[in-house]
């Protein structure tokens, strides 16, 4: 049985994993580093235990100190999404000394990690995979000779590959040299291991993920799919569910596929099937994520399962709750990752203490963050500090929910990606549900975010007369002899509505 959970992870995940467990009155453990330490996951949970070996330690993969807090005060371990929780070996540990960990089995994670093996594995399930090699390739020669057989435009992936690093997008032999070193280079960063597959590429493709859940005795069930097809740099930024592209018989035969699939390699827990979808609903499996995902609540909203609950049951031995035809699939939800960044300036990390904070509240609105005025974002962490998601009774009414709900959001001290979300909540191919992952890097106008942005004639007075101010400073600062104001208050002013009007 569980009886306390530590939370191996920070920020939004931390406190929704958190509230549940209140809901189940199960006591929590946080643990956090040194510039965590007024975090709000350190302040919710029961206990916190500090991680950092002095001032300037800010990791959170430490496994063996995280095993033992979770021993001594004999906790279950979530591990979130990121960091630990797709590290098949500290699964493992905790299994071998009698922590029960809230995931699938290590054996699982070992095999889904690697994705050639996973491709393998789902094959043999019959599933259908995206075509390409079996294998990593030796190395460059290799990877012109595969690529050639797959045929262009390939894409190279890492073996080890995450968060939407290690990938290249090659378009014709030319470009493969150059392709493959960085590749290569960007996977032994990020991932300690410079294996590289290849894909063929699908074009203009649909991200369609089926979330599905286990237990150890065999029982899967779906809980339909999301769509995740707004992108940038191959990372989501919006999700919804149902997928407005995809048909109710390409639908039924992919959900079909997931389970079955699923109930083949004896998975448990949750977890999620990513495919590719072409233009004529043809999909293709892509990986596997063996966690929770970023992306989860739009799949509670419309489902009315709690997630983490469930995985905590799992875990701790229980059956499913439910049967497949227990879940009643209701409406449409959206989620918006909110990130300190500058959209206006090409998305810069935007890190800083948030000086106010208003969230926006009521009807079919779900906020699950870790941000509060007074605190600050730091570099070291992923900069998502918040997602927004909205239910609808269709999709019309959860864009529509979801645009009033960012319009009351305010987030001041840093840039976050609200204006942005604002912006392509308004987009007339995101608004006609036909868009794909191509969506952010050819419909949609970076400039006229801009430009939106600066319409505002008192914002933009205030910047002008900002920016007027600034030069004349440095122009007084530079030419010691030219006195700061030596024109009337009148011409000032003038100048200002003049530079507004070009903002
Ligand atoms: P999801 O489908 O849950 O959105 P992502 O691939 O976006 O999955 O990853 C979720 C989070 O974990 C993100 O914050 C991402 O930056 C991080 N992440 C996932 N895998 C890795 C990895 N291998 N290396 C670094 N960060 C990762
Ligand atoms: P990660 O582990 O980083 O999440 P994925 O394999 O899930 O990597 O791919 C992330 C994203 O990259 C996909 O959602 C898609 O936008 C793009 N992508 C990956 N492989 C392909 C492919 N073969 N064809 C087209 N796009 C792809
Ligand atoms: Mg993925």
């Amino acid at each position: 049985m569980i009886k306390k959970v530590l939370v191996a992870n920070r920020g939004e995940i931390a406190m929704r994993i958190f509230r549940t467990c209140r809901v189940m009155n199960i006591p929590t453990v946080a643990i956090y580093t040194h510039v965590d330490r007024s975090a709000l996951h350190v302040r919710y949970a029961e206990e916190a235990y500090c991680i950092s070996k002095d001032e300037t330690d800010t990791s959170y993969l430490k496994p063996d100190l995280i095993l033992e807090i979770a021993r001594k005060t004999g906790a279950a371990i979530h591990p979130g999404y990121g960091f630990l929780s797709e590290n098949a070996d500290f699964a493992r540990r905790c299994e071998e000394s009698g922590v029960v960990f809230i995931g699938p089995s290590a054996d699982i994670i070992a095999r889904m990690g690697v994705k050639t093996e996973a491709r393998k594995i789902m094959e043999e399930a019959g599933v259908p995979i995206v075509p390409g090699t079996k294998d990593p390739v030796s190395g460059v020669e290799e990877a012109r000779l595969r690529a050639a057989e797959i045929g262009y435009p390939v894409m190279l992936k890492a073996l080890a590959g995450g968060g939407g690093k290690g990938m290249r997008l090659v378009r014709t032999e030319a470009d493969l040299d150059a392709a493959f070193r960085m590749s290569r280079s960007e996977a032994a960063n990020s991932f300690g291991n410079d294996a590289i597959y290849i894909e063929k590429y699908i074009e203009n493709p649909h991200h369609i993920e089926v979330q599905v859940l286990g237990d150890k005795y065999g029982n899967v069930i779906h809980l339909y799919e999301r769509e995740c097809s707004i992108q940038r740099r191959n990372q989501k930024v919006i999700e919804e569910s149902p997928s407005p592209f995809v048909k109710p018989e390409t639908r039924q035969k992919m959900l079909k596929i997931a389970v079955e699939a699923c109930k083949k390699i004896g998975y448990y827990s949750a977890g999620t099937l990513e495919f590719m979808m072409d233009k004529d609903q043809n999909f293709y499996f892509l990986e596997m994520n063996t966690r929770l995902q970023v992306e989860h609540p739009v799949t509670e909203e419309c489902t009315g399962v709690d997630l983490v609950r469930d995985m905590i049951l799992v875990a701790s031995g229980s059956p499913l709750p439910y049967k497949q035809e227990e879940i009643e699939f209701r409406g449409a939800a959206i989620e918006c990752r909110i990130y300190a960044e500058d959209p206006e300036n090409n998305f810069m990390p935007s890190p800083g203490v948030i000086k106010v904070r208003e969230a926006p509240e009521g009807r079919n609105v779900r906020l699950d963050s870790a941000a509060y005025a007074g605190f600050e974002v730091s570099l070291h962490y992923d900069p998502m500090i918040a997602k927004l998601c909205s239910w609808g009774r269709n999709r019309e009414s959860a864009i529509s929910n979801m645009r009033r709900a960012l319009r009351e959001y305010k987030i001041l001290g840093i840039k976050t990606t609200i204006p942005f979300h604002l912006r392509v909540l308004q987009n007339p191919t995101f608004l006609s549900g036909n868009y794909d992952t191509t969506f952010i890097d050819t419909k949609f106008d970076r400039e006229e975010l801009k430009r939106r942005q600066n319409s505002d004639p008192t914002v933009a007075l205030i910047a002008a007369a900002l920016r007027h101010f600034e030069q004349e400073k440095e122009a007084a600062a530079r030419a010691t002899t030219v006195p700061l104001v030596g024109e009337s208050l009148w011409k000032y002013y003038g100048k200002i509505q003049m530079a507004a009007n070009n903002f």
